[in-house]
């Protein structure tokens, strides 16, 4: 591994090379030349799900930027900034693994070197409503970090995880919004081979708590079956699951459009995201599948379309 004013940017070899300020960030930029760069944001503690997004970005970019960033702006004061895991040389590790040209590695002090932002990008409506309900401003802040690491990178294209589709709604909304030339990719989530999601804060669960964040995804996928009978059954057939839970306490768990966020409606057909969040011990978990709702219903891997506002999935099927 190699700091950004090092000799070599061989990843193979050496490892990436790694900024931790603004001024190694520009020089090791430099290096990586224009064009067909991509980024891969974490907030480190790097599991399978993060290898797997800067696969994709190997695959398809000519270099590839990690950025790892606890960002504080996203963390509401009760929530779990402070005991966050941290496991910066196993992430270098991983980093290097996966031929990563290059590792951001900022402090806070280096994003926001006068404190707080007074000036934040605005989510909007669709920052307020299912984990914006839970945690406000969190999507501001993530959108705010989002802007400022895609500008500070100069990516070309940037891969987000399925597993947070508001998150990834909500970007995709701001690049297009506000005209980031960046191309957004989506990559499916990556689930341990039980099923659970994977998660930097799966860290935080006991054995038992590990039992009981199943029926997460266990209620999804028994949604997702029923899928071919409409929103009512894919709804019950979710919910059966995890009311058979007591210990894992459900926040929401709903079938709503991809592209407003909006419960569909019970003449709903085609595709629809099943999205549950639920705290389970101290660690709230996120999870979702993107699911076709109707004949020939099922679970989807990725959805086709760019979530386009302009997709009318709420109208009544002609
Ligand atoms: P985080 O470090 O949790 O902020 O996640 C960084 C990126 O990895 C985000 O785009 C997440 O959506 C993505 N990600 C996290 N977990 C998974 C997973 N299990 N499968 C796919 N992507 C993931």
């Amino acid at each position: 591994m190699t700091d950004a004013g090092g000799m070599s940017n061989d990843a193979a070899v050496a490892g990436p090379m790694v900024a931790r300020t603004r001024a190694e960030l520009k020089v090791a930029r430099s290096k990586l030349g224009d064009g067909d760069v991509g980024v891969v944001m974490t907030m480190g503690a790097l599991h399978e799900g993060h290898a797997t997004l800067i696969r994709h970005a190997r695959a398809h970019a000519r270099h590839v930027i990690v950025t790892i960033f606890l960002n504080p702006l996203q963390f509401g004061p009760r929530e779990d900034l402070s005991r966050y895991p941290r496991t910066v040389d196993a992430d270098m590790e991983m980093c290097t693994r996966e031929g990563v040209d290059l590792v951001f590695l900022p402090t806070p002090d280096v994003i926001y070197p006068e404190g707080d932002p007074g000036v934040r990008v605005s989510a909007g409506p669709l920052g307020n409503v299912l984990e914006g309900q839970a945690r406000p401003g969190h999507f501001d802040g993530v959108l705010t970090v989002v802007g400022k690491l895609l500008h500070l990178t100069g990516a070309d294209r940037a891969y987000y995880g399925q597993k947070d589709a508001q998150q990834l709604l909500l970007i995709r909304r701001m690049i297009r919004d506000l005209d980031f030339p960046v191309e957004v990719v989506a990559v499916p989530t990556v689930r341990e081979a039980d099923g659970l999601a994977m998660s930097s804060r799966n860290m935080y669960l006991t054995e038992s708590d590990r039992e009981t964040a199943l029926c997460l995804s266990r209620a999804l996928r028994a949604g997702a079956a029923a899928a071919v009978e409409g929103p009512s059954a894919v709804r019950r057939a979710a919910r059966a699951v995890v009311v058979r839970e007591p210990l894992a306490l459900i926040d929401y768990l709903v079938l709503v459009d991809p592209a407003t966020l909006e419960d569909v409606p019970e003449w709903h057909l085609g595709e629809a995201l099943l999205a549950v969040a639920g705290r389970v011990g101290t660690t709230r978990l996120i999870d979702n599948f993107p699911v076709r709702v109707g004949p020939g219903g099922g679970p989807l891997e990725v959805f086709a379309h760019d979530c386009d506002p302009d997709h009318d999935l709420t109208s009544p099927p002609s």
